[in-house]
């Protein structure tokens, strides 16, 4: 696996594998690092289905907020090189936030609507900052393909919509949510969590397969369903709701509170932002209504 921290050396690389192999499909992961199972998913994927794998590691200042966690973000380049060699990766990418961003950027994507709600409502300029590094790194590497988790299903909807409003010649891959042996979400986060916190952080995943089975109830309304969906949090102590809303998915649109879910045919998503102390998770399930077939 080759290394590289400047954007010269990446083309350098990169141009010399097109080279080599033009129609070789090149596949590209983008992770802020601190690698766990879920982002191993993407690598092997990738590595399975394209013939050069790029993963980036860089934890991008422009989608954290001025009072998040960017400073203190975990970060060990060495164990994700190790994790990324094991599955395969053929180029690690671990730029500099000086070699991302040597002066100031002028430029910004902005993605309306669907980046607005949920966590581009509490989090305001979060997926201008990832539409713009992903952008960048779309140019940079010019994959065929590049993997993104449906552990931030709004952040696939969110890159979905801005690749097919700019004609990007990327296919977007979503892959499934990874998670721990009590269902939570495999996150680079959870290492803030305290013990209690982390035995409480397990309500997430049990509140969506407790939708997912009230889905289909008689009488299931949009409204109470999501009610359920935060009483269900609420019964642990340490959590604090930032979010739990049931929207239509991709296109994140909201759904009248007295809608009866068993008579509607379409793909919605329940998704959660909680906070246990200072650390925020999110965790989303997509849900099938009535008739509907999942179409991600
Ligand atoms: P991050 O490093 O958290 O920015 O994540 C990088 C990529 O890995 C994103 O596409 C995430 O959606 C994906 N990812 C993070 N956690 C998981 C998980 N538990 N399962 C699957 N994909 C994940």
């Amino acid at each position: 696996m080759i290394i590289c921290t400047t954007i010269s050396e990446l083309r350098t690389i990169l141009n010399g594998q097109r080279g080599e192999a033009p129609d070789g499909l090149i596949g590209l992961v983008p992770t802020m690092g601190f690698l766990h199972d879920g982002h191993a998913s993407l690598m092997q994927r990738s590595v399975n289905e394209c013939a050069f794998t790029v993963l980036t590691v860089f934890v991008n200042p422009l989608q954290f907020g001025p009072n998040e966690d960017f400073d203190r973000y975990p970060r060990d380049l060495e164990r994700d090189a190790a994790l990324a060699e094991k599955h395969g990766v053929d180029l690690l990418f671990a730029p500099s936030v000086q070699e991302m961003y040597p002066t100031r950027p002028l430029t910004k994507i902005l993605i309306n609507e669907v980046a607005d709600r949920l966590c581009g409502a509490s989090r305001p300029g979060h997926f201008d900052g990832v539409g713009t590094v992903v952008t960048k790194l779309f140019n940079l590497v010019q994959p065929g393909r590049a993997y993104f988790g449906m552990k931030d299903a709004q952040q696939v909807a969110v890159i979905q919509q801005m690749v097919n409003d700019l004609n990007t010649p990327v296919d977007i891959v979503p892959c499934e949510t990874v998670r721990e042996a009590d269902g939570l979400a495999m996150s680079s986060r959870n290492v803030y969590l305290s013990s209690d916190e982390r035995a409480q952080a397990v309500i997430l995943s049990r509140t969506l397969q407790q939708a997912e089975r009230m889905l289909r109830e008689p009488g299931m309304t949009a409204g109470k369903l999501s009610a359920e969906a935060a009483a269900s949090i609420r019964t642990s102590p340490l959590a604090v709701i930032d979010y739990a809303e049931l929207l239509t998915y991709p296109s994140l649109q909201p759904i009248d509170p007295d809608q009866l879910l068993t008579e509607m045919n379409q793909t919605l998503i329940l998704a959660l932002a909680v906070k246990f102390g200072g650390t925020r998770l999110i965790d989303n399930r997509l849900l099938q209504s009535a008739g509907g077939g999942l179409n991600v």
